[in-house]
C-alpha cells in the first residue's frame, strides 16, 4: 500500500527499493511533491535557494567513446573535431571573472591525443595566472579514460591531477549506473557502473567534493532508476562526499539513438523521488537547462533547492536540442518569483553573498556562447608539444 510508504517518508524514514518503486509509480504527482518539499524545507529550512556563477567548458569534442546518446562528440581526424588552446581558454576565463564567476566546470570527450602532461600543464597554467580561481573539472569516465590512455591507476591519476590544481570533480557520465543499460547506450566502454563510483570513491578518499548526476529516459526501466538513486546513497553513506545531486532528461535531437523526450512531469516526479531516496544528499539542482525555466522553477516545489548554473556556455546538450539559456538576473527573478531568496554560492554550497548584478554593472548573457565560432579548425600552438596517439592527431601536429 502506498500510503504506508507516504507515512514512512513523512515520519522520516528512510526508504528500500520497493518501497521507492512503490511511491515512484502510485503516488500521485502533487504527494510526491509535498513529500519532497518537506523535505527541502527539513534540510533548508532558511527559503534560501542558491546558483553558482561558472562556465560550462568543453575543452575538445573529440571522443573515442561514442555514446549512442551523444550528438556532441565527433570523430578522430573529424574535421568538425577541436581542441581548446590554453589561451583560449584563458579568455574564457577572464569572462567568467567578468560576470562574478568563480569556477570553470571543464569537460570534453574521451580525446586519445591528449595526454595526462596536456592536463597538468593547463591546470598549473590557470592556477599560476588565476590563484583563487576553482577547476571543477573532468568527469569520471575521463578519468578512466586518462586511467587507460597513461596505463596508471585511477588514484595515481587523481593525486597528479590534485597536485596540478584539480579543485573538485563534476558528477558527469554517471547515465544511469547499471550496467545494462550502459551497453545499450554504448558507454560500457567509457566506464563501468563500478568505474564511475570507484573514481567518486578515490575521490572523496582523498579530499575531494564532487557531484552526482543521472541522465533518465533513454532505455533504463524504473527499477533502473532506482537502483541508481541506491547506489549513489550507499557511496554516500560510505564517504559523505556528495555535495549535490543533479538530474536531467535524454535530449534525442541529433543522436545516434533519437527517440522522444521525457515529460515536465516526469522530470518531476523524478526529481522528487530523488529527494525521497537520497536522504543524506544536503542539496538537489533543478535542471533548467534542459526543462526551462518554467518547469526548473517549478523543481523549488519539488525538492530542489538549487538553480544550477548561470549559463555562460553549454555545448553538449545543446548539440542535442535543448537551447535555454538564464543569466544571472534571469535565474534570480526565478528564485524570487518563487517565493526564496537568492544567494551566490561556491561549489562547496558556501554563500557568496548577493546577486552580483545588483552589487555593481555585469554584462548580461543572453546569448549561449559555444566552445568556438563555427568553422574555426586552427589547432592550437601548445598541442605541437604532446605526442599524439591516433594518426590523424599525429598528422595534425606535424609542423
Ligand atoms: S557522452 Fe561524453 S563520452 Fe559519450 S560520446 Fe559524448 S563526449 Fe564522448
Amino acid at each position: 500500500m502506498v500510503e504506508r510508504v507516504i507515512e514512512k517518508v513523512r515520519a522520516g524514514e528512510r526508504i528500500d527499493a520497493a518501497e521507492a518503486l512503490e511511491l515512484y509509480r502510485d503516488a500521485p504527482t502533487p504527494v510526491l511533491g509535498q513529500l519532497a518539499e518537506a523535505i527541502r524545507q527539513r534540510k533548508h529550512p532558511d527559503g534560501v535557494v542558491t546558483y553558482i556563477i561558472d562556465r560550462n567548458v568543453n575543452y575538445t569534442n573529440i571522443c573515442v567513446a561514442k555514446c549512442n546518446f551523444c550528438a556532441f562528440y565527433r570523430e578522430v581526424g573529424s574535421t568538425e573535431g577541436y581542441v581548446l588552446g590554453f589561451d583560449e581558454l584563458f579568455r574564457k576565463i577572464d569572462e567568467t571573472i567578468a560576470v562574478g564567476g568563480v569556477q570553470l566546470l571543464l569537460q570534453g570527450g574521451h580525446n586519445p591525443d591528449l595526454p595526462l602532461t596536456w592536463y597538468e600543464d593547463l591546470f598549473r597554467a590557470v592556477k599560476q595566472r588565476y590563484p583563487e580561481f576553482k577547476l571543477h573539472a573532468l568527469s569520471p569516465p575521463e578519468v578512466v579514460h586518462l586511467s587507460r590512455l597513461s596505463q596508471l591507476p585511477v588514484p595515481t591519476i587523481i593525486d597528479r591531477l590534485i597536485a596540478a590544481g584539480l579543485d573538485s570533480i563534476p558528477g558527469g557520465g554517471a547515465e544511469i549506473l547499471v550496467d545494462r543499460v550502459r551497453t545499450l547506450l554504448h558507454c560500457y566502454g567509457k566506464a563501468t557502473s563500478d568505474e564511475w563510483l570507484d573514481v567518486m570513491r578515490h575521490a572523496h578518499r582523498k579530499g575531494l567534493r564532487t557531484t552526482a548526476t543521472m541522465m533518465y529516459g533513454t532505455v533504463e526501466t524504473d527499477e533502473e532508476r532506482l537502483e541508481h538513486l541506491l547506489r549513489l546513497r550507499a557511496l554516500q553513506d560510505e564517504t559523505g562526499g556528495f555535495t549535490a545531486f543533479i538530474t536531467w532528461s535524454y535530449q534525442p535531437d541529433h543522436t545516434e539513438l533519437a527517440g522522444t523526450e521525457a515529460t515536465g512531469i516526469d522530470y518531476l516526479r523524478t526529481l522528487a523521488i530523488a529527494r525521497i531516496v537520497l536522504d543524506n544528499f544536503d542539496n538537489l539542482q533543478a535542471s533548467w537547462v534542459t526543462q526551462g525555466g518554467k518547469v526548473g522553477q517549478l523543481s523549488l516545489a519539488f525538492g530542489a533547492n538549487d538553480m544550477g548554473s548561470v549559463m555562460i556556455e553549454e555545448n553538449v546538450v545543446r548539440a542535442a536540442g535543448a537551447a535555454y539559456c538564464m543569466d544571472e538576473a534571469e535565474i534570480v527573478r526565478n528564485i524570487e518569483d518563487a517565493g526564496f531568496v537568492a544567494k551566490r554560492r561556491n561549489m562547496h554550497y558556501e554563500i557568496l553573498g548577493d546577486p552580483v548584478f545588483r552589487e555593481r554593472d555585469v554584462p548580461r548573457m543572453l546569448e549561449l556562447a559555444t566552445a568556438r565560432a563555427d568553422g574555426d579548425t586552427s589547432v592550437p600552438a601548445e598541442l605541437r608539444l604532446y605526442p599524439a596517439r591516433s594518426q590523424a592527431g599525429k598528422a595534425a601536429r606535424l609542423p
